[in-house]
């Protein structure tokens, strides 16, 4: 790869971003039906999924099946687990990119990625929705929402970019002081989740856009789409080694990239327990390498919705509904445990429990399914078990749900319990999937409830406060500073939209470098300061030592 040589001049200014609207796929609709024809042609094949290393497909040699997880049987696709030869060869393939990378002027490597995103939004848009609806078993809507999100992180990343390089210190007279906003020195390994196809091609972007190379390990539940994302960056532009994907196992693939000098930073999203244990891996490493790795972790959320006596009940039936069960509630934002007082619960519990009684669950494809399959076959155990539990503890009552079927998807119906103990293992492990936890409170009670709130989980996502009363609102918000990186009022806790709702939360949830903002961007450069003098001294001694001689 060559440093390409521009003759451009100016300070240039990026498109102003925006957010993509999303279609509605309404029965019939020309976007439904193309979408439809392209859902079957994507189901009638099988993809070889192959890594992509400086531009190269490595072939298949031991093929790992990709199937629906809606319907189990049906093999998508392949793709091989990379191994300590073809992690070894992304690194090396990242590490050639990088001189020209990091020397391609900000405004040309911002091109890429804003026809990245049009591509995302024109030619490959169906065959992402296809593909994340099929691989990652997403409604519609959801597939939609999602697949927009990754055009708008691209315009607005360009848009923080522009704004981070626009940051330049105070020259005094006789100097000139310069921010190089250097991309890290190494490369960047970015670990991404199953549960958007969106977060998949924003964690390795991100630091690419900054001037970064990197090699991107997805997750292999969603290998099907990743690779779609693949094949934007290239038609994008993207040179070959600068973003390296690489398929296969986490434990693997960061064990082997942890081991070289050049790692430069770690940019992760997933859970909590991987996280913490990628923090402890990278520090007993931290003698072999040449900087400080950056680790970037946005991580799991147990989210709460509180509502106030004063709360609007059909709101809050809606976002209860939306924000636990949507995407099989396996967002990290879903709502999954909620504090409803007693005088609202009376009028709230029955809209609640037959509404999600009546969530049609099954094959994604159907205009009238409203939950699809959970990821896997180990998701679909892990919450069965969890739903067993809470049926077997005194406290709980099963008002919603509480079954799995498995035999032809992975599908787990919208639960919910009712518990007496809000400090109940269902009001604080993170479940994600379509778990939500109810504890009625007396009315008289909303302040000790913020507390219970805000001390009940490790996690610090989201929260959402309902409440028609100014002053509640004012005092949820403060008691709960610091129980969420993103607190909603009257809204659901998901859906965060790019450039308005920037996303991350503390405490057990992660790092909190705000996907969707320019601090997420900031993560992946270095500063070097450079402080030109236009009148050097000529004479080394000070006023106050007097005349000399
Ligand atoms: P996960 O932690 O199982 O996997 C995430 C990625 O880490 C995958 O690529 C996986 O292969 C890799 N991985 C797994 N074990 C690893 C190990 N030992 N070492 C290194 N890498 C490893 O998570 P998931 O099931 O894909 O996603 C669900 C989790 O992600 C939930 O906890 C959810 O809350 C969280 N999440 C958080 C956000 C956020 O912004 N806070 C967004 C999406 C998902």
């Amino acid at each position: 790869m060559t440093t390409p040589h521009t003759s451009v001049t100016g300070n240039l200014r990026v498109p102003a971003p925006y957010n993509e609207p999303p279609r509605d796929f309404a029965p019939g609709s020309t976007e439904a039906t193309l979408l439809l024809k392209e859902v079957d042609r994507v189901r009638g094949q099988v993809r070889e999924l192959p890594s992509v290393i400086g531009g190269e497909r490595l072939r298949l040699d031991t093929p790992t099946a990709v199937v629906a997880p809606h319907d189990h049987a049906h093999v998508l696709g392949h793709f091989s687990p990379a191994g300590e030869r073809e992690v070894t060869a992304a690194i090396q393939a990242a590490l050639r990119a990088r001189p020209a990378w990091s020397r391609t002027p900000w405004w040309d490597r911002t091109a890429i990625f804003l026809r990245a995103a049009d591509l995302v939004t024109g030619k490959y848009r169906d065959e992402l929705l296809a593909t994340t609806m099929l691989g990652q078993s997403k409604t519609f809507h959801q597939a939609e929402i999602d697949i927009n999100e990754l055009a708008d992180f691209f315009r607005y990343n360009a848009s923080f970019a522009a704004q981070i390089y626009d940051g330049q210190p105070f020259s005094v007279p006789g100097v000139w002081n310069v921010m190089d906003h250097r991309p890290l020195e190494g490369f960047v390994l970015a670990i991404t989740p199953f549960n958007f196809t969106a977060i998949a091609g924003n964690l390795p972007a991100t630091p690419a856009l900054m001037g970064n190379v990197v090699v991107w390990k997805p997750s292999e539940k969603s290998a099907l789409s990743s690779d779609v994302v693949m094949r934007v960056f290239e038609e994008a532009g993207l040179p070959p080694g600068v973003i390296n994907l690489v398929h296969g196992f986490g434990a693997e693939v960061t064990a082997i990239a942890q081991r070289s000098e050049h790692l430069a930073g770690i940019t992760f999203t997933g859970s909590t327990a991987v996280f913490r244990q990628l923090w402890k891996s990278t520090a007993a490493n931290i003698d072999h390498y040449r900087s400080y790795p950056r680790l970037v972790g946005e991580t799991g959320g147990k989210n709460a919705v509180v509502a106030h006596p004063s709360a609007d009940p059909e709101a809050l039936v809606t976002a209860l509904v939306r924000g636990a069960f949507e995407y099989q509630g396996q967002k990290c934002s879903a709502a999954s445990r909620t504090y409803v007082p007693r005088s609202l619960w009376q009028s709230i519990e029955q809209p609640l429990v037959d509404t999600t009684a009546g969530l049609r669950v099954g094959d994604v494809s159907r205009h009238d399914t409203f939950i699809g399959a959970v990821i896997d076959g180990g998701a679909a155990q892990r919450l069965e078990q969890a739903i067993e539990r809470g049926k077997a503890l005194d406290s709980h009552e099963l008002l919603a749900g509480g079954t799995t079927r498995t035999d032809q998807g992975w599908f787990v119906d919208p639960t919910i319990f009712r518990t007496t103990d809000p400090r109940a293992i269902t009001m604080s492990e993170e479940y994600f999937g379509p778990l939500l936890s109810v504890y009625v409170y007396n009315d008289d009670e909303w302040e000790q409830t913020l507390q219970l709130v805000d001390e009940t989980s490790d996690y610090a996502l989201c929260c959402s406060i309902f409440a028609g009363d100014r002053h509640a609102v004012a005092q949820a918000l403060d008691v709960l500073r610091d129980a969420g990186g993103m607190t909603y009022v009257n809204d659901k806790p998901t859906g965060a939209s790019i450039g308005q709702q920037s996303f991350g939360g503390s405490r057990g949830s992660g790092t909190n470098d705000k996907t969707g903002s320019p601090l997420a961007l900031q993560r992946w450069i270095t500063g070097r300061l450079i402080k030109e003098n236009f009148s050097p001294a000529h004479d080394w001694t000070y006023p106050y030592m007097g005349r000399r001689g």
